[in-house]
């Protein structure tokens, strides 16, 4: 069997946890398996890279700080190559440039385009254990890129679908994907199953326990997912098409995105077109935008407010104000202390009153809730940031807890 493990950085954070990894990699592969094993930089190296690098630029371009950034990874491949040669096992560590994992030019957000697997494969067939940095790939310019930030899911699913495993395996800190955050949630329960869809829902909407795209990549290619504990022995969370609870759990959890931001353009002209302009100014800037709500100012004028990530919000407002005389508002606002807290299940569609269950959630806590969304998966509403963890205890407790 062909196994591809992904190991996250506080599972490798120190030389103790590394040994503990060396343990289960090791394992697998003198059961008879053929191993590829995926690692994220070290605990909490890749923050620490860039407090180093804003130390020195606090604007540094795209393309050095990526290459700053990969080198967290390559500590991790090389440390527990060590260990495994330590262990007198036979092993080799590989970068995404050494892989062959190919991206686009998307420096920080890099998407993978291709990944060549003649050299796993050959390296496999040497009977080694094959290690590789995760989150990193190499464009057109033979630059090294990153796939934003959780992308060492994206790298074990990629190779994954590209070796045609048979298995993979993402070990984290916790035993696996919860109906909300088991560190903010005690009383979370874990999940046996959980279909893509609402994996994606649910880690698109915040739940950073695996990247979406490494979930988009798993469903588009088939690839069925185990998110496990690397430091308790039980079984995890599978992902996977279909799943057991989707007919008796009208929901399957709940998450927090606190990296958001409002955008808000005031007094925007009455008349049609004016929200299309607004939006099209921001969607040209490469900034998605979510939850718009368009509310009746003063004078033959409308409000018009819309969710981003907080890490867009400088670059939306400015977009627009680079427009302000065309598009014809008053003033931008930004406010970043918000948080989007989700609802997401399947069996939602068929079931009247979940939202309101929300609502009453909220009510009970005298949450304000400042913006709606739904579709037929999930319920988000946009609340004060303080209130966020409040939030999703007093939503869980509605739906999991009686
Ligand atoms: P890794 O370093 O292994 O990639 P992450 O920190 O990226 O780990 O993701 C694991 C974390 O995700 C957990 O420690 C947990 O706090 C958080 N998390 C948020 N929502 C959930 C959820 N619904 N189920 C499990 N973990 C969650
Ligand atoms: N080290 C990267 C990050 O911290 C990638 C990952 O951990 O998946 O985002
Ligand atoms: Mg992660």
């Amino acid at each position: 069997m062909l196994i591809v493990q992904k190991f996250g950085g506080s599972s490798v954070a120190n030389a103790e946890r590394i040994r503990n990894v060396a343990g289960i990699i090791a394992e697998s592969f003198l059961y008879g398996h053929e191993v590829v094993v995926v690692l994220s930089a070290q605990g909490d190296t890749t923050d620490e890279l860039l407090d180093k690098a804003a130390e020195i630029n606090p604007a540094p371009s795209k393309r050095e700080l990526d290459m700053l950034l990969a080198t967290g990874e390559q500590q991790s491949i090389a440390l527990m190559a060590m260990c495994l040669e330590g262990m007198g096992l036979p092993v080799v560590s590989l970068t995404g440039w050494q892989v062959g994992i190919h991206t686009d030019a998307n420096y920080g957000t890099a998407r993978i385009r291709r990944v060549d697997s003649e050299r796993l494969r050959r390296e496999l067939d040497k009977k080694r254990i094959v290690l590789v940095a995760g989150f990193q790939g190499v464009n057109k310019f033979d630059d090294y890129t990153t796939l934003g930030r959780g992308g060492s899911d994206t790298t074990a699913v990629a190779l994954a679908a590209a070796l045609h495993a048979d298995k993979c395996q993402i070990f984290t800190d916790v035993e696996g994907v919860y109906t909300a955050d088991p560190r903010k949630v005690p009383a979370a329960r874990k999940l046996e199953e959980i279909t893509y869809d609402e994996m994606l829902e649910l880690a698109s909407m915040g739940a950073q326990v695996l990247m979406n795209r490494s979930v988009q990549l798993a469903k588009r290619y088939g690839v069925e997912l185990e998110v496990l504990s690397s430091l308790v022995r039980a079984p995890g969370t599978k992902v996977k098409e279909v799943s057991k609870n989707m007919e008796e759990m009208k929901i399957t959890g709940i998450a927090k995105d606190e990296k958001v931001a409002r955008v808000t353009v005031a007094q925007v002209a009455d008349r049609p077109g004016s929200a299309f302009r607004v939006l099209n100014a921001v969607a040209k800037a490469g900034i998605n935008v979510d939850m718009i709500i368009q509310a009746n100012g003063r004078d033959e004028t409308n409000d018009i407010s819309f969710v981003v990530a907080e890490s867009d919000a400088d670059a939306a407002a400015k977009a627009l104000q680079e427009r302000q005389s065309a598009l014809g508002f008053d003033h931008v606002s930004l406010d970043k202390d918000i948080a989007k807290v989700s609802v997401v299940g399947a069996g939602m569609m068929s079931s009247v009153g979940i939202a309101s269950l929300v609502f009453e959630a909220l009510n009970d806590e005298h949450i304000n809730i400042q913006m709606i969304n739904t579709s037929e998966v999930k319920i988000s509403c946009v609340i004060d940031a303080t209130s966020a963890d409040r939030a999703v205890a007093a939503i869980h407790r509605k739906f999991f807890e009686t």
